[in-house]
């Protein structure tokens, strides 16, 4: 991303607004952007106008897209209603991310009983969670998940430095979007491949490392939709920065998985929901990235190595 492309496009139309001039954006006229090294997303990906950024997936699947976090990163959750019972997907980054999620996911089906589902380990996957634990609703997770309230005072300075204006980093403003947040640990452990029942309605808990050691993914068969978390992130290059090529090579065998699976609907950690071919490209796309990443040796966000890397 060119640094200054926004602030530019923003003088444009203020000026616009100034003279009383309507600004008219001739998107058909503008070209296309080739990519021409790795780490540049097709613009055809990122201009989707399908299912990307619906809420609804189907009757009973939902989606919660475009949660906070630290850029260009922004988070996914969902959930899954059946007739009891409501499975949760991911908290978010922070306790407000978790309230926007669980008063979603409680306006489908406000008789349902909660419950909460925690796709990996990373901070903007469980941020939430303490939210949920203190209105005594169960979070089911991985049992090695064992964060820190030291590591979420590590990630806050993280999301502070992000900042580019000097005078609110300096006054650590940070912080404020991690306010009331607190660490809360998956207090329903799983351990292998598990099945939840939410009255009429059966998921698949399926165990798919490799992004990390806690990372699973939640299978609803009926409608065929997969939340994966971030063993597929859409458009973004996946993180492998946590693991080393032996946990890679445990990600190209849940990428099988995934593919034995053969969902139509996937929504993703990151980035935007697929759909039908387009889940088929998704799946190719991240193992070609983590194959090349065990060809050489490092993560494709090291170095300047990237443009080694498949598009
Ligand atoms: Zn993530």
């Amino acid at each position: 991303m060119r640094k200054g492309h926004c602030a530019e496009r923003v003088r444009l139309v203020n000026g616009a607004r100034d003279q009383f001039k309507p600004t008219r954006v001739h998107v058909a006229k503008r070209r296309p952007i080739k990519p021409k090294k790795y780490g540049k997303p097709c613009a055809a990906r990122m201009l989707d106008t399908g299912i990307g950024n619906k809420m609804r997936l189907s009757s009973k699947c939902f989606a919660v897209l475009g949660l906070a976090y630290v850029p260009p990163w922004t988070v996914n959750a969902g959930f899954v209603v059946g007739d009891t019972h409501t499975l949760i997907i991911d908290t978010g980054a922070n306790a407000s991310a978790a309230a926007t999620i669980h008063g979603y996911a409680e306006a489908v089906r406000p008789t349902n009983n909660i419950l909460v589902i925690s796709t990996e380990q990373h901070l903007d996957h469980v941020g939430g969670n303490a939210y949920f634990r203190d209105l005594g609703i169960d979070v089911y997770g991985h049992a090695r998940i064992a964060r820190t309230d030291g590591e979420l005072a590590d990630s806050i300075d993280e999301y502070n430095a992000c900042i580019p204006d000097k005078a609110r980093r300096d006054r650590h403003e940070g912080a404020i979007p991690l306010v009331n947040t607190r660490i809360a640990n998956p207090n329903q452990a799983i351990v292998a491949d598990t099945e939840l029942e939410l009255g009429r309605l059966s998921v698949q808990i399926i165990l798919t490392p490799g992004h990390t050691p806690t990372n699973l993914s939640v299978f609803v068969p009926d409608d065929s939709v997969l939340f994966c978390g971030d063993c597929i992130v859409s458009d973004y290059l996946p993180n492998l920065e946590g693991g080393t090529e032996k946990d890679w090579q445990v990600w190209l065998h849940s990428l099988d998985r995934i593919r034995a699976l053969g969902p139509n609907v996937l929504v993703p950690g990151h980035g935007r929901v697929v759909q039908g071919q387009e889940v088929v490209l998704e799946i190719q796309r991240v193992q070609q990235i983590v194959e090349r990443a065990i060809g050489v040796g490092f993560a494709p966000t090291k170095l300047d190595q990237t443009a080694l890397m498949p598009s």
